[in-house]
């Protein structure tokens, strides 16, 4: 039997307006075994393929908003405009009916929703789950747009309303039903009743949600072998205030309760590093069977590779398969140290870097951590020895990624008087091995602090050396030491318009932490900060994520990050958080931050109480 994606929308409907993450797990696993007692018995013994999942693969990935798995490379590269058209096209509505159900709901699908029912277009809900995933891999490599929006406008007039709803929302990336990837997995555990851990640790692997749902049932899973080319998620540190606070925490709760810290590890056993202010990556190098690729991954996990071509030629001559952790700085070679991140910062995000870039911000990659080698995932063991690993894998790598500053060019002609090196210049080295080294008292940190200060990074980190990475985790494990005065990263969820000459620019932001719910709740607003060129931009890219217009005011989608320091904290019920910022003023706008990592109002609760006065806003 076929799966009809009915089953995905009328799930998603229903999901939408569950609020039990319990219930929500339940009814997903049920309805992914309903799917699998329908697959006809002999596709259940095909083998499991990336790019071709089943019915349950399928089913699994469009639940969780996801067109293609992770590690599948194709793109569906249709963007709201594109498929507002094919909406229109397809629902007849005019231009002002669109905006006005988009206004209602800050959401193409909703929307479409609307304009189907308004215009009363209904296919016969007989689109499979197959038929979508055939015009999804057409528009994957379509060649014009022209025959990429034939192929949704196809799709859009066999659906429902809802279908359409939902089929929009998937080719956005974006559900909005309060489903996460790892609830779906869950579930799928729950359905093929198989351990949660083992379903997660294939996904990790080879970050393909359907072949782990197709493994679950098939018994498989232990299968699964890890892939280069997809990013792994980030180990990440919470933040300390002084250097006493980091030993009480490796003392008291590493030690004793971390039961990811080997046996025998006595009093304070931490490594401690600099904090750099560039941008962390993770470098994927060194396959086999894909000689030469090499692959960047930003926090975000968004492919930054073209970005760094320097970093690029440099790992491309590794020939075995590595996985490092680490940031990428930019770099004065002349005086050994970093660069400000305001001065990197004009480079990131940057598609095509030629000469003029490569010259005027050079990079390098401050390798910190190694994930993966010798053809597993090192992440369980120990960070001392995987730091180990880390220094014999840098000796012998430091000379053979070396680059040149300017982009290397063959020669003009055979028998040219330059031969490649000579033209190209001196190769610069370009990975580097962050200096590490066991710490044990607060006066130790303290002495560190000031010397990674005096080398103008931000701050100090420290590791505890018997604790495994914990990929995605702001753990206890790490952490952040940064003195100076507080910063809090917020997301902007209004703006306004400004006096004066700001007039017609959206300059004033009001942010957003998240609380406990995962909820966005105000905090603040500042105006100050940021450049008039900054805020031409974020003028221009408000309006165009703008959800409610009201004249002055325009609430927006949680779409930038920002970094806000304050002189303090204030109890005030002006915002929905409970606090108030007192002077805010933006410190920069976070690119490499994704929304799911922003403070929380636990954070800012923290930082109040740390106050010795504790202002009240009167
Ligand atoms: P924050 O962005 O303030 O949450 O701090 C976490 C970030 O510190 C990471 O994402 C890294 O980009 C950065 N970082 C800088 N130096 C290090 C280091 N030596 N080890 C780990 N993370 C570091």
């Amino acid at each position: 039997m076929t799966t009809h994606f009915t089953s995905v929308a009328e799930l998603a409907e229903r999901m939408a307006r569950t609020a039990s993450r319990l219930k929500k797990r339940a009814e997903i696993a049920e309805a992914i075994s309903a799917v699998r007692a329908d697959v006809d018995p002999i596709s259940i013994e095909k083998p499991i393929e990336m790019g071709h999942p089943g019915d349950v693969g399928l089913f699994c990935l469009y639940l969780a908003g996801l067109p293609f798995a992770e590690a599948d490379a194709r793109k569906l590269s249709a963007g709201g405009a594109l498929l507002t058209k094919a909406l229109l096209a397809v629902s007849g509505a005019s231009d002002a009916e669109l905006t006005a159900a988009y206004r209602r709901h800050g959401d193409i699908g909703a929307a479409g929703f609307d304009l189907y029912t308004a215009h009363a277009v209904a296919g016969d809900g007989t689109l499979a789950l197959s038929d979508v995933a055939e015009a999804f891999a057409g528009m994957a490599t379509a060649k014009t747009t022209a025959i990429r929006a034939a192929l949704v406008e196809g799709l859009l007039r066999r659906a429902t309303p809802l279908e359409a709803k939902y089929l929009l929302k998937l080719m956005l990336g974006d559900m909005r039903i309060g489903v996460k990837q790892s609830l779906v997995e869950e579930a799928i555990a729950v359905a093929a009743g198989v351990a949660v851990a083992a379903v997660r640790h294939a996904v990790m692997l080879e970050a393909d949600l359907g072949a782990a749902a197709e493994r679950a049932f098939a018994g498989t899973l232990g299968d699964a072998r890890m892939r280069l080319f997809h990013p792994l998620g980030f180990m990440l540190a919470s933040p300390v205030d002084t250097p006493e606070e980091a030993i009480a925490r490796f003392t008291k709760e590493i030690s004793t309760e971390d039961t990811e810290v080997s046996q025998g590890d006595t009093g304070v056993q931490a490594f401690l590093e600099d904090k750099y202010d560039g941008m962390r990556a993770q470098i994927h190098c060194g396959a086999r069977d894909q000689h030469g690729r090499v692959a960047i991954y930003s926090r975000n996990r968004e492919d930054i590779t073209e970005s760094y071509p320097e970093l690029v030629e440099a790992f491309s001559a590794v020939e075995e398969e590595l996985i490092f952790d680490g940031e990428i700085l930019g770099w004065d070679f002349a005086a050994g140290l970093a660069l400000p991140f305001a001065v990197l910062g004009q480079r990131i995000g940057r598609k095509r870097v030629g000469d003029e870039w490569r010259q005027k911000i050079p990079v390098i990659f401050m390798a910190f951590d190694l994930m993966f080698a010798g053809g597993e995932l090192i992440l369980p063991l120990p960070l001392r020895e995987r730091r180990n690993r880390l220094e014999a894998v840098v000796e012998t790598l430091v000379d053979r990624t070396r680059a040149p500053l300017l982009e290397p060019r063959q020669p003009k002609a055979q028998g040219s008087m330059f031969d490649t090196e000579e033209y190209v210049g001196e190769r610069l080295p370009r990975l580097m091995i962050s200096p590490s080294r066991l710490v044990q008292s607060a006066e130790e940190i303290e002495r560190a602090y000031a010397d990674a200060r005096a080398r103008a990074n931000e701050g100090v980190m420290l590791k505890a050396a018997g604790s495994a990475y914990q990929p995605g985790r702001r753990g206890l494990a790490w952490v952040k030491l940064k003195r100076e005065l507080a910063t809090l990263d917020v997301v902007i969820t209004g703006a306004e318009y400004g006096h004066g000459k700001r007039a017609g620019l959206l300059s004033d932001y009001t942010f957003a932490v998240r609380n406990a719910a995962g909820e966005l709740e105000n905090v603040g607003k500042a105006y100050s900060g940021v450049t008039d060129a900054e805020i031409s931009e974020l003028t221009e890219f408000l309006k165009a994520h703008t959800l409610q217009d009201q004249g002055h005011f325009r609430t927006v989608e949680p779409l930038v990050i920002l970094e806000v320091a304050f002189n303090n904290v204030m109890r005030s019920d002006r915002h929905a958080s409970g606090f108030a910022l007192r002077f805010p003023r933006i410190v920069r706008i976070r690119t490499d931050k994704p929304l799911a990592e922003i403070d929380t109002v636990e954070r800012v609760e923290e930082i109040y109480q740390s106050q010795v006065d504790k202002p009240v806003e009167s």
